[in-house]
């Protein structure tokens, strides 16, 4: 009986680059994408899907602003001062919030596994992930 290589859930604290915006999320680190479509390449996000009640804003919600494009679900949101997007309302979950784990601190994302998401092709990379 070890439980010693189950992912345990635990709480991480994470921000923009400027402090505006901090958050708190629960999370065992598991399911980290790397989308290749045409705003996560370049933004760099890496995405950690959460709950939203394994979500919690610290700052004001004012220091946020909101990026959409195409269909208009994501709302990619930023913060107003620094840019920097810690988290934001993915398409293919608009009820979660999809944390970029590169915002989050006193994590080691060398040794995290990240999963490519072949988000050019959307719409298959969605059935595909089921
Ligand atoms: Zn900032």
């Amino acid at each position: 009986m070890s439980r010693e290589d189950e992912p345990v859930e635990k709480i991480y604290e994470g921000g923009c680059h400027c402090g505006g915006v901090r958050f708190r999320v629960m999370t065992d680190l598991t399911g980290i994408l790397d989308c290749n479509c045409s705003i996560c390449t370049k933004k760099g996000f890496l995405h950690l899907i959460v709950a939203p009640e394994k979500f919690e804003l610290l700052t004001d919600p004012e220091a946020l602003t909101t990026y959409t494009f195409n269909t208009g679900v994501a709302k990619h949101t930023f913060c107003r001062t620094c840019g920097m997007h810690p988290f934001y309302t993915p398409r293919s979950h608009p009820d979660m919030v999809d944390v970029n784990a590169r915002c989050l601190e006193g994590i080691d994302l060398a040794g995290l596994t990240i999963t490519p998401y072949d988000g050019q092709d959307w719409e298959k990379a969605r059935e595909d992930l089921g």
